[in-house]
């Protein structure tokens, strides 16, 4: 998910968050740096993803690709599998994404155990650059999913963290914010969307 913001005006060196050596590599997902963000349009947004069985060095790696990917682009607060073409139910949040010493969320296989309450906020997503709008979802969000250790932890949030989950979790089911707009909104953002589905599918 991408917050509705205040871009940065002073430029800041990028920080290293995560050494990257040859030994790294990992013979089948052999990425380096940043993944290309799949945008509105591209059907791989549209698909389920898979619950992952097994937590290898590939998504590890996963991981760690799709955190620089998530940093690398502004206000990006929430990044979900699909999204960078990989059909496997990872998501990886990070609300503190300027404080260095903050911990990204990455969760696997995240399952929605409750919701409650009620919240309209503005939202956006960078897989539908430059589009916001406001959505209604539940306040308060209760989420379990395994950590990168293969531990099984328990999110219980409230605000914009619950907010974000319900959004990524979304984008592993193919549902994106979007959808979720309603009535008149929804055909004021129809024109906008008709025209990146566009220039999507002419990449
Ligand atoms: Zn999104």
């Amino acid at each position: 998910m991408a917050k509705r913001g205040r871009k940065k005006r002073t430029a800041s060196p990028p920080r290293p968050r995560f050494s990257r050596s040859p030994e790294d590599d990992v013979s089948n997902y052999n990425n380096k740096g940043p993944l290309r963000i799949r945008l509105y349009g591209d059907p791989v947004l549209r698909q389920k993803a898979l619950p992952i069985p097994k937590i290898t060095d590939v998504e590890q790696k996963l991981a760690e690709d799709m955190l620089a990917t998530m940093y690398a682009a502004p206000n990006g607060v929430g990044l979900a599998a699909p999204q960078v073409g990989v059909l496997k139910r990872l998501i990886v949040i990070d609300l503190n994404r300027d404080d260095v010493s903050s911990k990204p969320l990455v969760l696997i296989n995240p399952e929605t155990q409750r919701l409650d309450g009620e919240s309209i906020e503005d939202e956006g997503c960078l897989s539908i650059p430059n589009i916001t709008a406001e959505v209604k979802r539940a306040n308060e969000a209760v989420v379990s999913a395994l950590n990168l250790d293969e531990e099984i932890v328990s999110v219980k949030t409230e605000g914009l963290l619950a907010r974000v989950l319900q959004h990524e979790i979304d984008h592993l089911d193919g549902v994106l914010f979007i959808d979720r707009v309603k009535g008149l909104r929804r055909q004021v953002l129809r024109k906008k969307l008709r025209k990146l589905k566009h220039n999507t599918l002419r990449q």
